[in-house]
C-alpha cells in the first residue's frame, strides 16, 4: 500500500468522515485486520475560517504549502487537501511538493461524467460557490453548473460554518437542505454536488429527489484506488474467484 498524507482539520468533522471512510475501504478491499496508511496534519480550524473570512490567501497559501512539504518529507507518497474551498489553493500546493496530489473537483467531474450528468448543482461555502476555482474544473469536463440563489447560498454557508463544522446537526437545517435539492431538480438539473466535505452530515445521498455527489465519500475512495494501485488485494481476488465459479 501507499502511504498518503491527509491536510485536514477544516474542519475535523469532515476529517474523521474521511479517516473512517478510507480504513473502512481499504479493510474491506484488502481484508483481514488492514488498514490505510496516513499520515494527517490537522489544523485548527478556528484560525483556518479566521483567514478565509479575512480574504488572507497568501497566508493560508503559506499554510497549507508548509503542511504538504511537511507531510511529503515525513513520508507521504501522494496527498490530499480535506476541503473542497481550500482547493482555491491547489495549484499553488501542488507546484511545491514533488508527490501526486488528488483534485476533490477533478474526482467529482469525472463521475459526474461517467454518469453522463450534464447540468448539476454546487452547493458548498460561499468561497466554492460564488469563485471560479471549483466550478471551472466541473465545467471543464462539459458540465454546466448553477448555484442556489443568494438567499439559499447565504443559509446554507451559515449552516456549514455555525453548525456543521462545530458537529452541530439540526432538523431545520436538514429540511432547508431538502427545500434547496427540491428547487435544485425543478430547475432541471440532473444532480447535485455537495461541494464541502460537511454537507453529507445532512444530506442523505442514497435517498434523495435527485442523485446526490457527496464530495467526501468520492475523493475518499479515490484516496483508496491510489493507496491500493498496483497491489494485489486478496479480498478482491476472493470475491472475483466466488463470482466466477
Ligand atoms: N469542509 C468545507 C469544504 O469542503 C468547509 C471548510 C472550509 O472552509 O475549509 O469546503
Amino acid at each position: 500500500m501507499r502511504k498518503l498524507g491527509l491536510i485536514g482539520g477544516m474542519s475535523w468533522v469532515s476529517t474523521a468522515l474521511y479517516y473512517e471512510a478510507i480504513n473502512k475501504a481499504v479493510a474491506r478491499r484488502v481484508g483481514g485486520l488492514a488498514s490505510a496508511p496516513l499520515l494527517i496534519e490537522s489544523h485548527d480550524f478556528a484560525r483556518i475560517a479566521e483567514l478565509q473570512a479575512g480574504g488572507e490567501w497568501e497566508r493560508l497559501s503559506e499554510t497549507m504549502i508548509a503542511s504538504a512539504k511537511r507531510l511529503e518529507a515525513a513520508g507521504a507518497e501522494g496527498l490530499i487537501i480535506a476541503s473542497n474551498t481550500m482547493h482555491k489553493l491547489f495549484d499553488r500546493v501542488d507546484a511545491e511538493v514533488k508527490v501526486p496530489m488528488l483534485h476533490i473537483g477533478d474526482v467529482t467531474a469525472e463521475a459526474l461524467a461517467a454518469d453522463g450528468v450534464k447540468r448539476v448543482g454546487l452547493i458548498g461555502t460561499r468561497f466554492t460557490m460564488s469563485e471560479p476555482f471549483y466550478r471551472e474544473r466541473i465545467e471543464a469536463h462539459g458540465i454546466a453548473v448553477s448555484l442556489p440563489d443568494a438567499g439559499m447560498a447565504r443559509e446554507i454557508d451559515r449552516i456549514i460554518f455555525e453548525e456543521l463544522t462545530r458537529g452541530v446537526v439540526s432538523r431545520v437545517s436538514q429540511r432547508t437542505l431538502k427545500t434547496c435539492l427540491t428547487t435544485m431538480a425543478q430547475a432541471r438539473n440532473q444532480a447535485v454536488i455537495l461541494g464541502c466535505t460537511e454537507l453529507v452530515m445532512l444530506v442523505d445521498p442514497g435517498a434523495n429527489v435527485l442523485p446526490v455527489y457527496d464530495t467526501t465519500a468520492l475523493h475518499s475512495r479515490a484516496a483508496v484506488d491510489w493507496i491500493l494501485a498496483g497491489d494485489k488485494l486478496p479480498a478482491e481476488a476472493a470475491e472475483e474467484s466466488a463470482g466466477a465459479a
